[in-house]
């Protein structure tokens, strides 16, 4: 089996550095792509420390060059790019349309959505070579109507509507947007620590008691899906917005036996 190259963006911490392990595990090429320069170098040192390879490209998915060089750092090491991972996400500004401030909706489509489009942009040629894929990560928000997250939530329909454009344009690589449930991550605490005043006092304990009652999984349970899709979602799922814990998902995680360790 030859081992495929995989561009994780948003991987210094949370879903993407979880699902960069146990790729990198799983025989993959990773690189790992986010801002933080020594969280990013620290999970690549990790994923070789175990015997895998890794490369750390520091950069910002709102930048176009910044994408480009992503691409391009992938290439130069590992001769190609089989699956670009869309990770990187951002969930602020939480707060009411009628206030929201429009720097902060723009930062947040920035790298919520014209990220993914620039990697994408920038990954599709070598894409193409190798019957690829992209593995857009989006959310349950992108269809729940949760009152304050009107930023993220639109900005996670919009990656799932361009999943399905890509899907229809490029027939020679798989695409698939990638839903991995509520996970005790950073961006959570961001909801619990900045919320309270963006949402309505109700859905906001909400959140609050998901966290307390235990039930927010490990990131390493949705990213063991992940990485499965990633070697092996197959190219009829294209265009798809698949949750981590869907049947047909869990039939391949059992298939290749991928263990969160969770
Ligand atoms: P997280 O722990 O906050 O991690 C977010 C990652 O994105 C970090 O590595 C961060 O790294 C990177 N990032 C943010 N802005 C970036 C930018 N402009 N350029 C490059 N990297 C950037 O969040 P997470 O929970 O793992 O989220 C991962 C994905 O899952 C996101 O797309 C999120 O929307 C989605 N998701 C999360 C949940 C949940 O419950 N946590 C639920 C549904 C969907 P730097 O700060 O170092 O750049």
């Amino acid at each position: 089996m030859t081992y495929p190259t995989i561009l994780i963006s948003g991987a210094s911490r949370g879903l993407g550095a979880a699902t960069a392990r146990i790729a990198g595990q799983m025989g993959a090429n990773v690189v790992l792509a986010a801002r933080s320069e020594g969280d990013l170098k620290a999970v690549a040192q990790d994923i070789e420390t175990a015997g895998g390879r890794a490369l750390a490209v520091v950069g910002d998915v709102s930048q176009a060059a910044d994408c480009q060089w992503m691409v391009a750092e992938t290439v130069r090491a590992f001769g190609g790019l089989d699956v670009l991972v869309n990770n990187a996400g951002v969930i602020e500004p939480i707060a009411p349309i009628a206030s929201g401030d429009p720097q902060a909706w723009r930062a947040n489509w920035a790298t919520n959505v014209h990220g993914p489009f620039m990697l994408t942009q920038a990954a599709l040629p070598y894409l193409r070579q190798r019957n690829g894929r992209v593995i857009n990560v989006s959310a349950g928000a992108a269809t729940k109507v949760i009152p304050g997250w009107a930023a993220y939530s639109s900005a996670k329909a919009a990656l799932n509507h361009f999943t399905r454009l890509l899907a229809k344009e490029e027939t020679d690589i798989t695409v698939i947007a990638f839903r991995p449930g509520a996970m005790d991550t950073a961006m959570q605490a961001t909801i619990r620590h900045k919320g309270a005043s963006g949402m309505p006092a109700e859905v906001y304990s909400h959140f609050v008691h998901r966290f307390e009652a235990d039930e927010l999984l490990p990131p390493q349970v949705a990213g063991c899906a992940l990485a499965v899709l990633t070697f092996h979602a197959p190219h009829e799922w294209s265009g798809a917005f698949l949750q981590w814990n869907n049947a047909q998902v869990q039939s391949l995680v059992r298939q290749y036996a991928c263990s969160s360790g969770a």
